[in-house]
Parts: structure tokens; C-alpha cells; sequence
């Protein structure tokens, strides 16, 4: 397995609309190398999600952590989910705002409005139809991840930049929001 580079706000390929993924491509090694390769670099950088544009490959792929008990912070009860294709609907008119950071924007935190439920289509990395709801933080890191898939970034969604914030002060100020 290797860790990937990954591209930086500013690198065009952040702003592309990636292409979807074929099925038959699913199986070939090359493609089940790539998912290996974006979960070791998820790990490496301590992301909790993360999308092909992100390395550079724009196709509609992501791999997210999803904690199935949210009160538990063990890292260890964390599922990482490598979703293809995926297709978010909201689910329900309801929003929140939380914080979001981004690897391809280092240092920095901001609060964003996502819904608070949603439905996930997608296949996994055998090609099988994944259909979930999801509410709140995993909720937040879909949408998240699934916008990179359209060139959205998430500063893109904040209503306002009042709350953008470099990491040392988020961690000084705002870390027990
Ligand atoms: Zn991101």
C-alpha cells in the first residue's frame, strides 16, 4: 500500500466534477489498490474521511469512517467504508451546524449547516448496492466527502466566515463547542 499526496485548495483537480466509476472497473487490482491506498492515507493523515479528488484521481469515490456509537470516542469502534457512486438525498427539511475541517485545507476549522439525516446510495468495493440513513456526525462526513465529488468545498457552504478558524485557536476557543 502506498500513502497518496494529496492535492491542496488552490490544485484545480478540487474543483473538477468527477467522473462515475464502472462497474467492471470495481474488480480490476488496480482499483482495489487505489481504495487500500486512499484508506492508509485517510489513516496517515488522521482524516475521518476522504474523496479521490483529494489524491489527485477524479472519479466518485470516497472512503469515510463511520462510528456506529456516537457516544463512544474509541477509534477502534470506527468502520472505514469505501463508497462508490455514492448519491446523498436529504432526508426530512431539518439542518445543524457543526464544525468541519478538510485535509485539503490544513489548519483550519469552520462551522457549516448540513442535513441532519440522509439516505446514502452507493456500492461498496465489491460492487454490491449499499442503501443507509445516516444522522448527525456520519450524516455531516458523507455530505462533506460526496461534495469533493462535485468540486464543492466546504467553505463553499458556510453561510458566513465569522466562524472560520485556524486549528490553534479553534483548539484555545472553541474546541468545547
Ligand atoms: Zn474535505
Amino acid at each position: 500500500m502506498s500513502i497518496l499526496k494529496v492535492a491542496r485548495m488552490g490544485n484545480p483537480v478540487l474543483r473538477e466534477k468527477a467522473r462515475r466509476v464502472e462497474v467492471a472497473e470495481i474488480r480490476q487490482p488496480a482499483f482495489q489498490k487505489f481504495v487500500d491506498d486512499m484508506i492508509e492515507t485517510m489513516n496517515e493523515y488522521r482524516g475521518i474521511g476522504l474523496a479521490a479528488p483529494q489524491v489527485h484521481e477524479p472519479v466518485r469515490l470516497m472512503v469515510v469512517g463511520i462510528q456506529h456509537d456516537e457516544d463512544d470516542e474509541d477509534d477502534s469502534k470506527i468502520e472505514v467504508v469505501p463508497l462508490i457512486n455514492p448519491e446523498v438525498t436529504a432526508i426530512g427539511s431539518d439542518t445543524v451546524e457543526g464544525w468541519e475541517g478538510c485535509l485539503s485545507i490544513p489548519e483550519v476549522r469552520g462551522r457549516v449547516r448540513r442535513a441532519v439525516e440522509i439516505r446514502l446510495q452507493a456500492l461498496d468495493r465489491r460492487g454490491k448496492r449499499i442503501d443507509l440513513t445516516l444522522q448527525g456526525f456520519p450524516a455531516r462526513v458523507v455530505q462533506h466527502e460526496a461534495d469533493h465529488l462535485d468540486g464543492v468545498l466546504f467553505i463553499d457552504r458556510m453561510g458566513s466566515f465569522d466562524s472560520l478558524t485556524y486549528l490553534d485557536e479553534y483548539a484555545r476557543f472553541w474546541a468545547k463547542d
